[in-house]
């Protein structure tokens, strides 16, 4: 098998702000995958710094990866368990190898991913939309912007959040999540959460700092809202240690290390009865259509990472009254925007 590794950038149509970091451009990696046969697979590497990564990082542990030879796709457990290691602490450069993989195979079999997966398209649930931190006024005019969307998602984690739900609110009757990025205390976050019900908020992600475990216990048991642990929740082995400490969890494919990875973590928190959002980076249609096809099985869709940015080259995901539509076609079922084909 050959691996090829191509650079990603994408330029996000406005700065996109969380609590911690702001960006201008994501730079991602596009990795494709070529079998003995010809059959190809694609895949995207979307690093955070958040996790110690980036193109840099990647890119150079993609590049000293060891794919066994005469290694059959088809024994994929095998084939990823086996790569895994190598891209330990690279979970962004796990996930483009695991998506490649995973198209490479269902394309072979001729199946979208989600049949492969035996899971029903039809079922996919409505996906939010983000607003990212900004002037008031922005957010205000972001908020009127996205009234086609069925859920807002809205960034907190600063001085004046409560502003920021009042101005949205004065613009939008959609529901609302909020992700607050790691960055409240407890105290401040039972108190906030207590004013947010008021507010018509459904959900509240990451109130306190990753490893806090306990801290998320404790305003999961004050909250009157469900509370879901992304940046606490990478591997299925942290779903385990959040038990009884939160209500459910973000994955997202970038973060765990893929669809495999992913798969594993749901069946983790469905039998600990925990809610399953799934989510993203910012990234293009490759990646969100990767991860689209797992919508089936999860409760709160936040894959919206590909309508952050301008210029997307790939053609996947459809959004139809605020449904992901996932394409009809084998594999991951994305293409090219250009003729000029994957690079
Ligand atoms: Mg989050």
């Amino acid at each position: 098998m050959r691996l090829t590794i191509s650079p990603l950038r994408l330029e996000l149509r406005d700065t996109f702000r969380i609590a911690r970091e702001a960006s201008d451009v994501r730079d991602n990696l596009l990795v494709k995958i070529t079998d003995d046969d010809g059959a190809e697979g694609l895949g995207e590497a979307a690093p955070s710094r958040f996790y110690g990564q980036s193109a840099d990082s990647a890119r150079a542990a993609l590049q000293r990866l060891q794919i066994p030879a005469g290694t059959d796709a088809l024994l994929l457990e095998d084939l990823l368990e086996g790569l895994r290691p190598q891209l330990a602490g690279q979970g962004a450069a796990m996930a483009a190898v695991d998506m490649a993989l995973h198209d490479l195979v269902a394309k072979k079999l001729n199946l979208p991913l989600c049949r492969f997966f035996s899971l029903d398209p039809d079922k996919v649930p409505q996906t939010s939309f983000t607003i990212g931190l900004a002037p008031l006024d922005e957010m205000k005019r972001k908020a009127q912007e996205a009234a086609g969307y069925p859920i807002l998602k809205v960034k907190l984690g600063t001085d004046r959040d409560r502003d920021i739900i009042r101005t949205i609110r004065s613009v939008s009757d959609l529901p609302i999540r909020v992700d607050a990025n790691a960055s409240w205390s407890v105290e401040a976050a039972i108190r906030n959460i207590a004013w947010l019900r008021d507010e018509g908020i459904e959900l509240v992600e990451q109130p306190v700092a990753k490893d806090d475990l306990e801290g998320l216990r404790r305003v999961t048991q004050a909250s009157p809202l469900p509370i879901i642990a992304d940046e606490s929740a990478m591997t299925p082995r942290d779903v385990v240690a959040l038990r009884g400490c939160v209500h459910g969890i973000n994955i997202k494919l970038a973060k765990c290390g893929g669809l495999r990875q992913a798969m594993k973590m749901i069946h983790v928190a469905r039998a600990q009865q925990m809610s399953i959002m799934l989510g993203c980076f910012i990234e293009s249609s490759l990646g969100i259509t990767a991860a689209a096809h797992l919508t089936p099985l999860i409760d709160f869709a936040d894959l919206d990472g590909h309508l952050l940015i301008r210029d997307d080259p790939i053609r996947g995901v459809q959004l139809r009254n605020g449904r992901l539509m996932i394409p009809d076609r084998p594999g991951i079922g994305v293409q090219p925007v250009t003729d000029g084909g994957f690079t």
